[in-house]
């Protein structure tokens, strides 16, 4: 999500003549797009902006936007305290507060500034920044903002605010737009993506939405993610089974494999429930490779509720398992009523079973690749090696003096580990 939401603030700043620069002390505005899902994305901003302070000390005219969840929708007034030096603050996903200072700073007089100014650098087609054209193959495009589910250890909705879905019609011209630029594979963003245009003035869903996409050309591939195990319909699996540009990829989490502890995060659907769904994705979509997101050691789980969850993923067996440990958040339910009791050592402990669980099981799920063929579509060439994903999301890396930047090609797969493949070119 803050990916894109970059892209598009670069997009409106190159509009306006600025220039991208990887050394910081060269930059007039410096933008730090924030998360704080966790302490540690937290700390993690925190830090990097505590960094830009000598920087600001030296140039007083570089302008700091901070930007992203550190602000929210409803705004830090305690960050703003602390950090009085940063210039303009925006919410999540919206470019708007920096480029109206930057209009309002270079204008001489203030009646010269207008809304339809600011409006035609924000509006229209993203035009990518110069950096990736040509070069963005595979670009995120959110469709969903916010959310309204509030499971109780979750500062999203309270930080990107409530659930609303993206125009149809919008998300079709950026697409299109995207598409003619050169991008090859777009990913469908939302944080419960499955329940997109249900919210809309006139509702429609995600499975009508990919079959519209799927018509646009130099579109090559589609995922999207991430989806709430309540809301994948059979007509959306249906969509991934028939629409071939639709990757066979689902980004489903279960957070626990304990029903009390599903409850406890109000989770709203029960380890059955799941398995279930689970099956239902396997029978519908074969060879589909299916992503989890798992949180360890939430408050009051018991050594034996985690178990729980270590046999679910022991049998259930995905591609991809996202470990977290619990992280109490400002502001959740979980933070203000439940006592965060399992101790850091504990809930290393079990992110460290279920990661050797995890390298274990994707070990084997990649090693029934070893000597197939399969499709790849190139990304990016690092340390003279491609680098690219099958429709899986498996990456491969091979080596090659073409290029191969964008490009779907076959490759046959000679050396498979638990977090990558690599393979030479069949065609
Ligand atoms: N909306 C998506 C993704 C939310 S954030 C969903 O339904 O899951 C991505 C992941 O971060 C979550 O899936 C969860 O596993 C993890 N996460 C969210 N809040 C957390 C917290 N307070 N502590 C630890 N992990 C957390």
């Amino acid at each position: 999500m803050n990916v894109a939401d970059s892209h598009r603030l670069a997009s409106a700043l190159e509009k306006m003549g600025y220039e991208p620069t990887r050394q910081p002390h060269h930059a007039d505005v410096i933008v730090l797009n924030t998360c704080v899902v966790r302490q540690s994305a937290e700390d993690k901003a925190i830090g990097r902006l505590s960094s830009l302070r000598p920087l600001k000390d030296r140039n007083p005219n570089l302008v700091v936007n901070l930007m992203g969840c550190l602000i929210g929708v409803r705004g830090n007034q305690k960050i703003l305290e602390r950090f009085p030096w940063v210039d303009v603050v925006s919410p999540p996903s919206d470019p708007e507060p920096l480029i109206r200072y930057l209009v309002e700073r270079s204008a001489k007089q203030t009646s010269q500034i207008n809304q339809a100014q600011i409006n035609a650098l924000l509006d229209g087609d993203i035009i990518l920044p110069k950096a990736d054209q040509g070069r963005l193959v595979s670009a995120f495009i959110p469709i969903v903002y916010g959310c309204s589910h509030a499971c109780t250890y979750c500062i999203i909705p309270s930080k990107r605010g409530i659930e609303h879905s993206r125009p149809y019609d919008e998300i079709l011209n950026e697409v299109n737009s995207f598409a003619r630029q050169g991008v090859k594979e777009v990913t469908l963003l939302g944080q419960i993506v499955d329940r997109y245009g249900l919210d809309l003035p006139e509702p429609t869903t995600l499975s009508a939405l990919l079959h519209d996409l799927h018509k646009i050309e130099g579109i090559k591939r589609i995922r999207f993610l991430t989806s709430h195990p309540n809301w994948m319909t059979d007509e959306l699996l249906e969509a991934v089974q028939t629409l071939p540009k639709v990757c066979p990829h689902i980004e489903v989490p279960i957070q626990s494999g304990d029903d009390v502890i599903l409850k406890a995060m109000r989770r709203g659907y029960t380890v059955n429930a799941y398995r279930d769904l689970i099956a239902r994705i396997r029978q519908r979509i074969p060879d589909v490779a299916i992503a989890t997101d798992i949180i360890v050691g939430f408050p009051g789980e018991t050594p034996e509720q985690f178990d729980n969850t270590y046999a679910l993923l022991a049998d259930l067996r995905m591609d991809v398992a996202h470990l977290a440990r619990y992280s109490p958040r400002d502001g959740t339910f979980s933070a203000r009523k439940l006592v965060d009791d399992v101790s850091d050592a504990e809930k290393t402990r079990r992110f460290r079973k279920l990661e050797e669980l995890q390298e274990e099981i994707a070990s084997e799920i990649n090693a029934r690749l070893l000597g197939k063929t399969v499709n790849v579509l190139f990304e990016a060439q690092k340390r003279g090696r491609w680098r690219g994903r099958t429709p899986t999301n498996k990456l491969v890396f091979v080596d090659s003096p073409h290029d191969l930047l964008g490009q779907e090609r076959s490759v046959t797969i000679e050396w498979t580990g638990p977090w990558s493949l690599i393979g030479t070119l069949t065609s």
